[in-house]
């Protein structure tokens, strides 16, 4: 009798540990490393929130990789997604950069590519579950064109919303810079200290003085006139700055920074059903706008 108490009691201990709820699967927050039955369970996890870190291939000054902006955006939106669960659409880098075709390693797409891929990525990430897809830019000549994208997708209905998350380094609180902080753009100070901590081992501090980041401002037109050949006036060889004063400490700081204002943006996403909401009632009073009523 005893010994079958103690098993049964062994028994009991044994099945209560065995009760006890498996934790979670650790998920891979990198799209291409899911697997397929997994892939599901990650989009319900992300809440159908996904990353689309989007780069470039362009000369970064003498001292900095060629795809600088697609490392670094990568970095940070590994980071972020790693700290508020979302899933991460693979390497990404064709974006606008019409600019540096003049550079040795430039990967410049015609425009009409750059739209058509754009849409027909985030139209494949909707029908895979990614209801929100939050573009993140990595590269200071995206804008214009991640800002048109956007507003293009009132054009036809989508059963998904695109947000735009910018390059967010700077913030309160930050180290004290050494190069002047107008000047400090592609390639300069702030970047390059970024890519000391996303990349070092890619980062040669060492050559940063051997080409100008100076603003050579061969282009003398009124503010607000504009025009495209504005950045190779100011800077031809691709350098806004003084990546040689770039340092680890800066590099941590605005690193941080803009992990936190992703992580943000992801939790504000996924709290947001207002957008859908929304554009499904935009796009259906668009179909007819002479039935539209005034708002009160
Ligand atoms: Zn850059």
């Amino acid at each position: 009798m005893r010994r079958s108490a103690l098993l049964s009691i062994a028994l009991l201990v044994a099945s209560t540990a065995g009760a006890q709820a498996p934790a979670a699967p650790k998920l891979s927050v990198h799209w291409e490393e899911l697997t397929g039955p997994d892939f599901t369970t990650a989009i319900a996890r992300a809440q159908n929130t996904c990353l689309l870190p989007i780069g470039i291939m362009e000369k970064h000054g003498p001292h900095l990789p060629i795809g600088n902006d697609l490392l670094n955006v990568r970095y940070v939106s590994l980071n972020a997604a790693q700290q508020e669960y979302a899933v991460v659409f693979p390497e990404y880098y064709f974006g606008q950069i019409f600019e540096a075709k003049h550079e040795p390693g430039t990967v410049a797409y015609s425009r009409e590519l750059q739209l058509q891929l754009l849409q027909e990525t985030t139209d494949e990430m909707a029908r895979n579950g990614c209801k929100k897809v939050i573009i993140v830019n990595g590269h200071g000549g995206n804008p214009n064109l991640l800002n048109f994208f956007a507003q293009s997708q009132l054009d036809k209905a989508h059963d998904y919303v695109v947000y735009i998350e910018g390059i967010a380094r700077s913030g309160a609180g930050e180290p004290a810079h050494k190069s002047p902080r107008a000047g400090d753009q592609h390639a300069g100070e702030s970047e390059t200290s970024v890519s000391m901590i996303a990349r070092p081992d890619l980062v040669h501090l060492d050559r940063a003085k051997s080409e100008s980041g100076a603003d050579q401002a061969r282009l003398k037109l009124p503010d607000g006139l504009y025009t495209g050949i504005w950045w190779y006036a100011k800077f031809p060889n691709h350098y806004a700055g003084q990546g040689e004063v770039a340092s680890r400490e800066l590099g941590e700081f605005e690193t941080k920074n803009w992990i936190d204002a992703i992580v943000k943006s992801i939790r504000a996403v996924k709290a947001d059903q207002e957008s859908q909401r929304l554009q499904n009632e935009f796009y259906e009073r668009s179909k007819h706008p002479l039935d539209t009523p005034v708002q009160p």
